[in-house]
């Protein structure tokens, strides 16, 4: 689905991805670990076209490998955003707009849908995660658990190819990231192809195909979960673990 070429970004002396390299299948998730600072979260905003990247090459199937550190033309740009939906670490729902209207603002304002087809869409996405009662409720009125979901909703709603989770969990009560796990699991199930920042190491055995152990702006280390949690290869992966686990 994406292939990710040699991907470097700096901010001013400060190398932060210093050629990264990954790639998804349909269907595949993959999990990013590794300690704070790294760059996993800056890895999913170049994806995102939140950041821009300095070098390297993005290409989804279908469509062309960009240069990125050519001038990236407003289509090419446009067209990769449109590709993948990001989760944040924190919700960042409009809080002066209702639940609903969260959920369609995407697809009606960025992508033409109908309100009426959105609004549709956005109440079956609601049901499935045990949220169609909160459809007219504002986000101060729900549990940081539920405006997550919320959250989740809203990059369904855009119906992208991939869905980037940026540590969705790491900014909940602990009793919280249960509920939010649980939806992540369902996706997984389903088929949804993603690529989640997590520190959830159990989270990440069961549902990942693949985990990449970042550190200092590189991939150090890949593989299946049962492979790199218990065996991994590298020392900086075992230490790192060894912290952790
Ligand atoms: P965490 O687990 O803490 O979120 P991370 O692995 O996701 O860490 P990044 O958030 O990608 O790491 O940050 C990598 C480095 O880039 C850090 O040193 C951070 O200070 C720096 N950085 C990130 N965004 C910016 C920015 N907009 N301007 C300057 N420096 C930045």
């Amino acid at each position: 689905l994406l292939r990710v070429q040699g991907l470097q970004k700096s901010f001013g002396a400060n190398r932060v991805l210093d050629g990264v390299d990954l790639e998804v299948r349909r269907g595949e998730v993959l999990v990013l670990i590794g300690p704070s600072g790294s760059g996993k979260t800056t890895v999913l905003r170049c994806l995102n076209g939140l950041e821009t990247a300095d070098a390297g090459r993005i290409g989804y199937d279908g469509g062309p490998s960009i240069d990125l550190a050519g001038r990236v033309s407003k289509a090419d740009r446009a067209a990769m955003r449109d590709r993948s939906a990001m989760v944040f670490q924190h919700h960042n729902l409009f809080p002066h707009l209702t639940v609903l209207q969260n959920v369609i603002e995407g697809p009606v304002q960025a992508h033409g849908v109908s309100r009426a087809d959105a609004t549709a869409r956005a109440e079956a996405l609601l049901e499935r995660v045990g949220l169609a009662e909160k459809r007219d409720a504002y986000p101060f009125e729900l549990s940081g658990g539920q405006q997550q979901r919320v959250g989740i909703v809203r990059a369904l709603a855009l119906r992208p190819d991939l869905l980037l989770f940026d540590e969705p969990t790491s900014a909940l009560d602990p009793e919280l990231v249960g509920e939010v796990l649980k939806v992540l699991r369902g996706l997984a199930d389903e088929g949804w192809t993603m690529i989640i920042v997590t520190h959830e190491l159990a989270f990440a055995r069961e549902v990942a195909d693949e985990v990449l152990f970042f550190d200092e702006g590189v991939i150090v280390e890949r593989g299946a979960p049962a492979t790199l949690f218990t065996r991994p290869e590298k020392e900086r992966t075992r230490r790192f673990l060894d912290r952790i686990l």
